[in-house]
C-alpha cells in the first residue's frame, strides 16, 4: 500500500531522520470512497533531511491519485462564498501583491494563482491591476472564484496548463506547497510558465516552528501534535530547503522571509480579536529583524524569487 521515499525531495540527502509519527484516519470516506478508506490505521513516520532540514513522509500512498481524492470535498455553498468573503488572509494576500509589484517593473501584468480556493486573492490582484487566471482543482471552490472574479479557473494541474502555452509574469502558491508530493516538480512546472523576468511568491507553514509550536501547546493544554494528520502536509520546509527549491527549479534574487500572520476580521474586534491580532502582528514583526526567519517566531515562511531574464527554459 505503500512506496518508500529514500531521498530528500529538495536536495535528493539520503540521510533522512525520523521526527513524528502521524496517523491516517479516513473513516469519513467509508462509502464515498473505500479504496481511500482502507488507509485508515495505517501510520506513517515523517522523516527530516540532515543536509537541509527538509521534512516528509518516509512513505507515500500507492493507490492511484490519493491526494486528489483526499481533497474531493463536498464543500457546503455557504461555506465557499464565506470563504471568499473572508478577510483573515488579506493581511498576507496584499503583502504577497505589493512584494510582486517592486519586482514586476514594466513587464506584462498577468498572474496565476495556484491553489485559488474561493477566489479572495484573484480578486484583490484585479483590484489592484492584475490580469488574473486561477488553478483550483475542487470544482466548487473552482466555481465560486470564477463567478466572483469572471476571470479563467483551470481545474487542471500546472503540468498541463504550461503543455498549453499560457505564460504569466508573477504566479502565486498561498499555503498550497506544504500539500505537494514532489514540490520541486511542480516549481520545475511552474519556471516553466513564468516569462523570463517574472516572479514566483510562495508562502508555506514553517516546519520545525510549527513542530516546537505543537509541542509547546501539547505540553500546556489538551492539545495534541498533530502535524497534519492524514499527511494533509508532505513537506515541512525549512528556511534552507524553501530557498534550494526555488534555485534548483532555476528562479534567482530568492528571497526567505516571515510569513505574514492571518488576522481576526475586524468586525468581531471584541477585546479577544484585538489582542489576538496584536500578539500576532507582534510577533511577525520580531520575526522580520535580521537572521529572525530561522528564530521560532517565524511560524510561516514567504518566499519570493525571479527568473532569470536570459533563463535557459
Ligand atoms: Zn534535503
Amino acid at each position: 500500500m505503500f512506496l518508500p521515499v529514500e531521498r530528500c525531495w529538495i536536495c535528493d540527502g539520503r540521510s533522512l531522520r525520523r521526527f513524528h509519527e502521524s496517523g491516517l484516519d479516513f473513516q469519513a470516506y467509508a462509502t464515498q470512497d473505500p479504496g481511500l478508506h482502507a488507509y485508515t490505521g495505517h501510520r506513517v513516520w515523517l522523516v527530516r533531511c540532515a543536509a537541509c532540514g527538509h521534512g516528509q513522509p518516509e512513505k507515500l500512498p500507492t493507490l492511484p491519485r490519493f491526494f486528489d481524492r483526499m481533497y474531493d470535498q463536498q464543500w457546503d455553498q455557504a461555506w465557499v462564498e464565506d470563504e471568499f468573503e473572508g478577510r483573515s488572509k488579506d493581511f498576507i494576500f496584499q503583502g504577497i501583491l505589493r512584494a510582486l509589484k517592486r519586482r514586476a517593473g514594466s513587464s506584462p501584468r498577468r498572474l496565476l494563482d495556484i491553489g485559488a480556493h474561493a477566489g479572495r486573492f484573484m480578486s484583490l490582484a484585479q483590484q489592484d491591476g492584475w490580469t488574473v487566471e486561477g488553478i483550483e482543482l475542487n470544482a466548487r471552490t473552482a466555481a465560486c472564484a470564477a463567478r466572483r472574479t469572471g476571470a479563467p479557473v483551470h481545474q487542471v494541474n500546472v503540468h498541463a496548463l504550461g503543455a498549453g502555452g499560457h505564460r504569466y509574469s508573477a504566479v502565486t502558491l498561498t499555503d498550497v506547497l506544504e500539500h505537494v508530493p514532489e514540490p520541486l516538480s511542480v516549481l520545475n512546472a511552474i519556471a516553466d510558465i513564468v516569462e523570463p523576468g517574472g516572479s514566483i511568491g510562495v508562502k508555506v507553514p514553517h516546519g520545525r516552528v510549527q513542530e516546537l509550536k505543537e509541542r509547546a501547546l501539547e505540553s500546556l493544554t489538551s492539545h495534541h501534535v498533530s502535524l497534519a494528520e492524514n499527511l494533509v502536509h508532505v513537506n515541512h520546509f525549512s528556511v534552507k530547503s524553501l530557498e534550494l527549491a526555488l534555485e534548483r527549479a532555476g528562479f534567482g534574487r530568492v528571497v526567505v522571509g516571515p510569513g505574514s500572520p492571518e488576522l481576526l476580521p475586524v468586525s468581531s474586534r471584541r477585546l479577544h480579536g484585538v489582542l489576538a491580532n496584536g500578539l500576532r502582528l507582534s510577533v511577525w514583526a520580531a520575526a522580520r529583524i535580521p537572521g529572525g526567519v530561522y528564530s521560532p517566531l517565524a511560524l510561516n515562511l514567504q518566499a519570493f524569487a525571479t527568473k532569470p531574464v536570459e533563463s535557459a527554459r
